[in-house]
């Protein structure tokens, strides 16, 4: 079954750890963005009706509801067992979210990040810990209870401490889905460009070490558990039944169809990429081009082995595939980074925190 995500790169904010090709840009460009958007969706050739549908980017909950209903129109309807859509903590109110219902959303995803308020004011994200709280009520007051709370280890600031009172929050607001992301520190985000310079904005000298950040991350496997969220992929929890059905299609080389700037397609066959920014996209609009910019053959037999991977169930290997990868396998069992179980190959809890060392071997 396949599943649909579109994006949506316009934010309120830019936020100083990301590293994605969003944040606030012109009114014209996102007026221009979304008529090209349902114009990508209105040429598609649909050959299934979706399961999922994911609305990323990007802040889409930003989305007027009446564009949203059009956009999602253009979708073949299901119902759709999963429709998410990704939501700034503060960005909701009962209408919007009534009218989410109505387009068929039936879970929300809020970028939280941390419920330490100086965390939060040195990213500058806009909310509140009480801000996360009401949308939680209001969400589940009209009828959303399928929710996800993303947290990041390794915010400039962060320490054992605000980390406790983060995974508190996230008892007392008991979601069913959490995920759990290490800061990512490279040349595409404010902050991690002032890390590697060495520079002291946006609190980077302040980030927590490694140690730190592994010691928060396993805080968080070990006290979500203990709330009935088990670890189902490297960065998600979940409670059983409760996971992202849309994610897990990613992992389990299930199709996909992406729309809109930095969409990723995957039909089956081939892995199709579409170009980065709003404005490369609505150029490839307006000169009549397809926003597609890369398409690959994929190789599910060898990505599974860095892909499949990062479930914690694990994967099923080939003959072949034992054969071929028998010494990094071999290897791997040895340090304990990996482990076998009849012919399930997985990644041990050690394994998961050198998981792009093990990766990076069957590639
Ligand atoms: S983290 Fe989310 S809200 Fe902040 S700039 Fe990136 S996409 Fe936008």
């Amino acid at each position: 079954m396949a599943g649909v995500y579109i994006s949506f790169p316009f934010c309120a904010q830019k936020c100083t750890y990301c590293n994605f090709a969003s944040g606030v840009m012109p009114r014209e460009l996102e007026r221009d963005y979304m008529t090209a958007l349902q114009a990508e969706l209105a040429s598609h050739v649909w050959r299934w009706v979706p399961e999922t549908v994911y609305l990323g980017g990007g802040t889409p909950s930003q989305i007027e509801p009446g564009m949203l209903a059009r956009l999602l129109s253009r979708i073949p309807a299901g119902p759709w067992k999963e429709a998410t859509m990704e939501a700034a903590p503060g960005s909701l109110d009962e209408a919007r979210v009534r009218s989410w219902l109505e387009c068929g959303i039936n879970r929300v995803s809020l970028g939280v990040q941390s419920f330490a308020p100086r965390e939060l004011a040195r990213t500058a994200r806009k909310h509140r810990a009480e801000t996360v709280a009401n949308d939680v009520e209001l969400l589940r007051r009209n009828g959303i209870d399928r929710i996800n709370i993303d947290l990041i280890a390794g915010l400039p600031g962060q320490t054992a401490e605000t980390w406790a009172e983060s995974l508190h929050w996230i008892e007392r607001l008991s979601p069913d889905h959490v995920s759990v992301y290490m800061l990512e520190v490279d040349e595409d985000s404010r902050l991690g460009r002032e890390i590697l310079a060495g520079g002291l904005r946006y609190g980077a000298a302040d980030t927590p070490g490694d140690d730190l950040i592994v010691e928060l991350y396993e805080t968080a496997v070990d006290r979500l558990a203990a709330l009935g969220l088990e670890r189902y992929e490297i960065s998600n929890f979940a409670r059983p039944g409760h996971e992202s059905l849309h994610n897990l299609k990613y992992w389990r080389f299930e199709p996909y169809a992406g729309f809109g700037a930095d969409a990723h397609s995957f039909d089956g066959t081939n892995r199709i990429q579409n170009v980065e920014t709003a404005a490369e996209y609505v150029g490839r609009w307006r000169g009549g081009q397809s926003p597609a910019c890369h398409s690959e053959p994929a190789n599910p037999r060898e990505e599974r082995f860095f892909v499949g991977l990062r479930l914690m169930d694990g994967i099923r290997p080939e003959i072949e595939d034992w054969l071929r990868f028998e010494e990094p396998i071999g290897r791997f069992l040895g340090e304990g980074l990996l482990e076998r179980d009849n012919d399930v190959l997985r990644l041990t809890r050690r394994g998961v925190l050198l998981s792009n060392e093990v990766f990076s071997e069957f590639i």
